[in-house]
């Protein structure tokens, strides 16, 4: 057994991971370190009801004072990791080398940034407590003329809470269909919908040429000749996983830290959350996942493998789940959908606001999406669990349609 366990990454899957450890009854020191200054806090509200002003960043924090004490918890903020190297279980923290029994890698992702944006004022990424208070008090101050690139979840929840605002917001997609290389393009057109019935400008199939501005961002130039004025500029273009500190660790890094089926990534090291890559027995290849619940779910999974034997160790292999909070819908998707796959829309209900459409491939149920739809969500997301037949999820949905 070890004496003591370190996890590197203090957000939602570092602290599930320390939650799980001591629930299941590890009594030894548990370090868990991480390199922003805030004590951990929960991300899904800096898009949403953070944003908008109307939550505290009290309440977004992910443990109290009480926590720290009863989970015993050596909590060090503000100090990043470097060279992890697995065969003498060692890192570097802040100049010094620290030894470790077991790791938790649990380090995340950072979101990707365009080109030469450093330098100009009012351009902005979302990821921490840091970025969504920029942006919360850019949008309170006057009245910004605000684009968004990038039409995925992130993009579309910060320009639904602008518009809510009463700001004039313009998403720029690449894409011809917001959020189709997720839902496909029917669903995506439903999600455009919304957001042009509420007032957001969409400028889809068409990408960034340049921002305009010395020191302060006044427009976005596109590609295709068009000039956004722009006063704030959000660009939510997806995410990179933050594994530079274990570049020649000795680990496998391919787009995330790569981890067999039940999260180990080498013998006493496992990685949870936005970072991890990990083989999925249920599809039969590895993925990484950038949800909440996954990073909740894989945090638990992961810290209990270390007090695992390797012969008593269970496979991580979840359906995943998230949600998206836009205007008054949350949309939900349970499962994975790929291009091509077979598509019925089982509800459409645009005067109530209500949607439901499920997924298949190869004879298969594999993905619902759901808006203000939770129920049906939930209901297929166990028929995904049963391994139902697209068959199967189809004459279930004849009952509930
Ligand atoms: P996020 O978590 O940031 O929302 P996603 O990967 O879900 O990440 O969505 C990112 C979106 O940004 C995708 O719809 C993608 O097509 C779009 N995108 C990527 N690069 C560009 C770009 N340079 N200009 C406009 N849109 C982009």
């Amino acid at each position: 057994m070890h004496s003591s366990i370190t996890i590197v990454g203090a957000s939602l899957a570092g602290v599930r991971a320390a939650e799980a450890l001591r629930s299941e009854g590890f009594e030894g020191v548990i370090k868990l370190i991480g390199d922003e200054a805030h004590v951990p806090y929960d991300r899904p509200p800096l898009s949403k009801s953070f944003l908008e002003g109307a939550m505290t960043s009290e309440r977004l924090s992910l443990l109290t004072k009480e926590k720290i004490t009863e989970l015993e918890l050596q909590i060090r903020t503000g100090s990043k990791a470097s060279k992890l190297d697995i065969d003498s279980q060692t890192f570097e923290i802040e100049g010094e080398v620290e030894g470790f029994d077991a790791l938790v890698i649990a380090t995340g992702a950072r979101a990707r940034k365009l080109p030469n944006t450093e330098k100009i004022k009012g351009i902005h990424t979302l990821r921490s407590l840091d970025d969504s208070i920029e942006i919360r008090d850019s949008f309170k101050s006057g009245n910004p003329k605000v684009v968004v690139v990038g039409g995925g979840f992130i993009g579309c929840e910060v320009a639904a809470t602008a518009s809510a605002f009463g700001i004039e917001v313009t998403i720029v997609e690449s894409q011809d269909v917001p959020l189709s290389h997720v839902l496909g393009e029917e669903a995506g057109r439903v999600i455009s919908k919304l957001h042009t019935d509420n007032g957001v400008q969409l400028k889809c199939g068409v990408e960034v040429q340049e921002f305009k501005g010395e020191n302060q961002v006044e427009g976005v130039l596109l590609k295709d000749g068009t000039l956004l004025e722009a006063d704030v500029v959000i660009v939510g273009i997806g995410a990179t996983p933050n594994t530079e500190w274990l570049e020649d660790s000795g680990l496998t890094i391919e787009n995330g830290v790569c981890c067999d089926q039940t999260c180990l990534a080498a013998p006493n090291i496992v990685a949870a959350g936005d970072v991890a890559r990990w083989d999925h027995r249920g599809y039969g290849k590895s993925i990484r996942l950038e949800h909440w619940d996954n990073a909740a779910e894989q945090g638990k999974h992961a810290a209990l493998r270390l007090l695992q034997k390797d012969s008593e160790a269970l496979p991580y292999a979840p359906i995943p789940w998230f949600w998206s909070d836009q205007f008054d819908r949350k949309i939900q998707l349970a499962g994975i959908s790929s291009p091509g796959d077979d598509f019925e829309v089982i509800v459409d209900s645009p005067e109530e606001g209500r949607y439901t459409a499920i997924y298949g491939n190869e004879g298969r149920l594999k993905a619902v999406l759901g808006i203000n739809r939770p129920r049906h969500v939930m209901q297929f997301k166990s028929l995904m669990e049963e391994e139902a037949s697209w068959k199967e999820a189809l004459d279930f949905a004849k009952g509930i349609g």
